[in-house]
């Protein structure tokens, strides 16, 4: 089994990656990628704990289009230079929405100190996973099993702390997928069922080269076989992963009858294939 789909400390993960090698070694993974949200500030880190555990190790990256769809990209090495403007971009309006949260939490009584909420991000990108990490740890959000409860009722759309909507920051899909090849990495539409696929044949003419076939809701719906046949018809190749945020996930995640679902290994070798033919 493979896992080419998980988030760190560095976006909206709960592990450090450190944490994820070990998760990597525990299940015996014959490879692993982190792709946190809009940065590649955990790549070296994770990439220095998988060669010392011995885990063979994709770096990688996801960002959201303004449109909608998710795309992960896929590196050879290290990102090449033209991922700098977007990761700064994402981060400079991710944090200008969280200032605004954290003002809105404020109104609520939740008094938190913003530098410690954006160094929980680090050089990464701050999210509201860092609101509730900091609300948890000064003991304003309750257990576990409550917190979803809590975070709709702050963080919903209808709650005193509603995030702001950024979809209008975000960048075209073309124009992440000509910044990914740019910088050297391939590019994949990450869980597909959720977005249109009408916007396909215009992300493969901008350079997508892949799908993510594998993952949880196409599992639990029945459609890994469509997708499938979605990417043979596009000469598309395959990928999967858990989308993986951390133990917190896990343990709602283990509600879900997820029997059966393993990205398996053989997606490796037409992915690697592609990943050493792009021009760093
Ligand atoms: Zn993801």
């Amino acid at each position: 089994m493979v896992d080419l789909h998980q988030h760190s400390i560095y976006s909206d993960g709960t592990s450090t990656p450190a944490e994820l090698v070990e998760r990597a070694v525990s299940l015996s993974l014959t490879a692993m990628a982190l792709t946190d949200h809009d940065t590649t500030a955990g790549l070296d880190e994770c990439a220095r704990f998988a060669a010392e555990a011995g885990v063979r190790f994709i770096p990688g990256v996801e960002f959201e289009a303004c449109e909608g769809p998710h795309v992960l990209g896929y590196f050879g090495g290290r990102p090449g230079p033209a991922i700098a403007t977007a990761e700064r971009d994402y981060r400079r309006f991710r944090t200008e929405s969280l200032l605004i949260v954290l003002e809105c939490l404020a109104k609520e009584g939740f008094e938190l100190d913003p530098d410690s909420v954006l160094d929980r991000a680090a050089s990464g990108t701050p999210l509201v996973s860092h609101v509730v990490a900091e609300m948890k740890d000064l003991g304003y959000l309750s257990s576990l099993d409550r917190l979803i409860e809590e975070f709709t009722r702050l963080f919903g759309p209808e709650g005193p702390a509603a995030l702001p909507d950024v979809t209008e920051n975000q960048w075209p899909v073309v124009e992440l997928i000509q910044m990914l090849r740019d910088s050297g990495a391939v590019s994949v539409l990450a869980h597909p069922w959720e977005s249109d696929l009408a916007l396909l044949p215009e992300m493969i003419e901008a350079g997508l080269q892949g799908i993510e076939v594998y993952n949880r809701n196409a599992h639990l719906t029945g459609n890994v076989e469509n997708l499938k046949r979605l990417a043979e018809r596009h000469g598309l190749v395959m990928t999967g992963g858990w989308d993986y945020h951390g133990e917190a996930q896990a343990a709602r995640l283990a509600k879900s009858d997820l029997t059966g679902f393993a990205p398996p290994d053989e997606l490796l070798e037409p992915l690697l294939d592609l990943v050493a033919a792009v021009p760093a």
